[in-house]
């Protein structure tokens, strides 16, 4: 019984409830149960709001796992930092309101890089977690709890956000499903800002139709945040048969350089796959968007630094014991309560952002943003996606990039450039990888790592998104995840 509740969809999950096949609570404890063993250092929390939801509700009382940056009403949340230890925030973020008002049940806070700044979730103050398909490697960051506990089957589904590429990043290196919507489809109320103007909010799915289900119940304009808006029509369950008609875009020239043989092979054998289903390959250029790293790295810590000044000792969580006055205060209480990346995202922001330098890093940046966002305007003038390899390598060795923040800055390279256009992005699960990384694996094989494509549309074309990911799932041959592989 228990291998048949864990093979259940998130939306399958939902129907089964409501056929009175299972019960929520049967699904609820089963979940709570087996994130409580959790072993790869998924959660921050578990059981952290023991209300059941009643079975009512469209999503049936079905647990999800909450990344620990959404406020909670009554929940410890610290966005994996020691300086927001003992923050009960007394609010509901509009995400978790939602899915509550929706009738999901709540299994935990996932761990993630402290403030999500990260890719590979090893600078969270509560330590690294672990990829389930292979515990020596990251699970990708910085939705990297997330992503690790869907994987391993200790939630149906997760939230993840998403700033420079942690709902797709971690998903790709867990062989699962990332949306990111597009910006202002979903509220940012209570969520810990990190880069405000980049934040987004998005599922962390097995599956397309799961991912769809999610964004029905997030998406939505909300008074408490005036930067979000909606989609402008329902999000409805993919269907689409085929991929007829519709163009798929690669930007060319691309820098293949740094990107994993594999990753490139999997690419190859994913077009053609868009073609067996009757889409169009073209090529596109998208002349700035080798900027895109160089300005983000500018971007989202400027925003961070302004964001992060409120954690100060006083207004939440953790403040330092000092004898001196409230400058020593600020300082000590800063000083003990961010970890090393906060601290270099702090002082790389507040650099680009001093006066005599703002014009030359800051509005630089701005303006190739600018240039990016006129970029993929351009592109989608002749094509419906474009695509790219999520990550360009497979799940990486724990510490092997954490001594050196350009390699660790690198794996972003192609979710980043989507992230500054504000287009909504998915990656799906394309194929797999031999454990060493040197050649494409059948499903099956003892070791094998998994390997993204990400789908890119134009803003708020979520629908048609969704069902070029759902056709392109179907065609795809991937391996069950390692929540089918015992227990
Ligand atoms: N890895 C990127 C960073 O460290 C993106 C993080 C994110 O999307 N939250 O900034």
């Amino acid at each position: 019984m228990s291998q048949d509740l864990l093979k259940l969809s998130a939306a399958q999950a939902v129907s089964a409830i409501q056929a009175g096949d299972v019960s929520a609570s049967e699904l609820y404890d089963f979940y709570r149960r087996r994130a409580s063993a959790d072993e790869f250092n998924s959660y921050l929390s578990v059981d952290s709001d023991s209300t059941i939801a009643p079975a009512g509700g469209e999503l049936a009382g079905v647990p999800i796992a909450i990344k620990d940056l959404f406020c909670m009403e009554g929940v410890e949340t610290r966005a994996a930092s020691k300086i927001l230890n003992g923050y009960v925030p007394p609010y509901d973020s509009t995400v978790v309101a939602k899915l509550r008002a929706a009738g999901a049940s709540f299994i935990g806070k996932t761990n993630m890089d402290e403030f999500a700044m990260g890719s590979s979730n090893e600078n969270s103050a509560f330590g690294a977690v672990r990829n389930p398909w292979d515990p020596t490697r990251v699970p990708g960051g910085s939705s990297g709890g997330s992503a690790a506990a869907v994987a391993a089957g200790t939630a149906p589904w997760a939230t993840g956000t998403d700033t420079g590429g942690s709902i797709r990043q971690p998903a790709a290196l867990c062989g699962l499903v990332g949306l990111k919507p597009t910006y202002g489809a979903v509220s940012r109320f209570g969520m810990i800002a990190f880069a405000s103007s980049l934040d987004q909010a998005g599922p962390i799915t097995r599956d397309v139709a799961d991912a769809a289900l999610m964004l029905k119940h997030i998406h939505g304009k909300d008074a408490s945040d005036s930067t979000s808006i909606g989609l402008p029509e329902d999000v409805v369950a993919p269907s689409a048969e085929n991929l007829n008609g519709l163009k798929f875009g690669i930007p060319a020239p691309l820098d293949w350089g740094g990107v994993q043989t594999v990753v490139k092979a999997v690419f190859d054998a994913s077009c053609k796959r868009i073609e067996a289903a009757g889409g169009e390959i073209v090529e596109l250029p998208l002349p700035h968007a080798d900027y895109a790293l160089s300005a983000y790295y500018i971007i989202a810590p400027a925003e961070a630094s302004a964001n992060l000044a409120r954690m100060d000792g006083v207004r939440f969580g953790q403040r330092a014991d000092v004898s001196g006055g409230l400058t020593e205060m600020y300082e000590t209480t800063r000083g003990e309560g961010f970890g090393p990346e906060v601290k270099r995202r702090i002082m790389l922001g507040t650099y680009a952002l001093s006066s005599g330098y703002y014009d030359a890093y800051y509005g630089q940046a701005q303006k190739v943003r600018t240039k990016i966002v006129e970029d993929f305007k351009a592109a989608y003038e002749t094509c419906d996606f474009i695509i790219t390899p999520t990550s360009p390598s497979v799940a990486f060795g724990l510490g092997e990039k954490t001594d050196d923040p350009l390699q660790m800055y690198l794996s972003d390279y192609f979710t980043v450039p989507i992230s500054l256009a504000g287009v909504p992005a998915i990656s799906l699960p394309a194929g797999l990888a031999t454990s060493d990384g040197s050649a494409v694996a059948e499903p099956g094989t003892e070791g094998a790592l998994p390997v993204g494509l990400q789908i890119a549309a134009p803003h708020f074309a979520e629908n048609k998104l969704l069902d070029a990911a759902h056709v392109f799932e179907r065609e795809t041959d991937f391996a069950d995840g390692p929540w089918t592989w015992g227990s």
